[in-house]
């Protein structure tokens, strides 16, 4: 089974560093490539208020999604709360981990109801920081929401009422196996991330998803194929997470 791959572009706002966000949309644009757009419903992170607000923000999205490419809601405010890196513990901050059901549920809402407003529909949710608790998860369902980008495992699997799509990787990187989301953020990309990512894009061309292809392609496994990859899952997780400690 060899592995696929799908992109994720983070932390898209209206002020967003707009000259590196054109050139990642430009390269995906004529590579063909159709990534998940992860989008701050209320943009309040100061780290984010990098370029003036761009007008054309919302249609420019629109336009994007007419091409093929999906949308994610990444958060509310992308405002950090506290040191609580949540059920993966990857990051220790939090917008949502550590909040009362009701004030996760109320803070979805709002977020969803600002992007309902520009005409903008998702039932994938991307946590900032990859931190969301047990209330995140009962909050997601209850809103409507059906699938997350993210979880530490090789292939999706469900759980708590949700599609997860596991993201593990933050550049491109071959993998021998697995369906792996490749998370990138325009405003920390060199030139030679730039470089890679064309380079991987045009040797893995075909092999590369969007995310309806990812979940199709899931859908479409055998049942007891998708049983031995979450059998894989408990052991692998564990790790995973002696690896990245062992490499810092
Ligand atoms: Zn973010």
């Amino acid at each position: 089974m060899p592995a696929y791959y799908l992109f994720r572009v983070d932390d898209l706002c209206p002020t967003q560093d707009r000259v590196l966000w054109n050139r990642l949309k430009e390269l995906f644009l004529s590579l063909d490539v159709k990534p998940i757009l992860s989008v701050i419903p209320d943009c309040r992170d100061p780290h984010l208020h990098l370029d003036a607000p761009q007008q054309d923000f919302w249609e420019e999205l629109h336009r994007l999604v007419s091409e093929g490419w999906s949308i994610g809601q990444h958060g509310f405010q992308h405002l950090y709360l506290n040191k609580n890196a949540g059920l993966l513990g990857i990051t220790p901050r939090s917008e949502f981990a550590g909040l009362s059901f009701e004030a996760q549920k109320d803070k979805l809402l709002a977020g969803k109801k600002i992007l309902e407003g520009h005409g903008i529909f998702t039932d994938l949710f991307v946590a900032p920081a990859h931190s969301f608790d047990r209330n995140t998860l009962k909050a997601l369902t209850n809103c409507g929401f059906k699938r997350l980008s993210d979880g530490l495992a090789l292939y999706p699997f469900w759980k708590e009422n949700l599609l997860w799509i596991p993201q593990l990787l933050w550049g491109p990187v071959e993998m021998p196996c697995g369906l792996h989301t490749i998370c990138l953020h325009p405003q920390f990309m060199s030139e030679e991330c730039f470089q890679k990512v064309e380079r991987f894009c045009r040797q893995q061309r075909n092999r590369i998803f969007d995310l309806e292809m990812a979940c199709s392609w899931w859908m479409e496994q055998r049942g007891w194929k998708r049983m031995l990859y979450g059998a894989l899952r408990p052991p692998f997780s564990p790790l995973w997470r002696l690896n990245r400690w062992a490499r810092r």
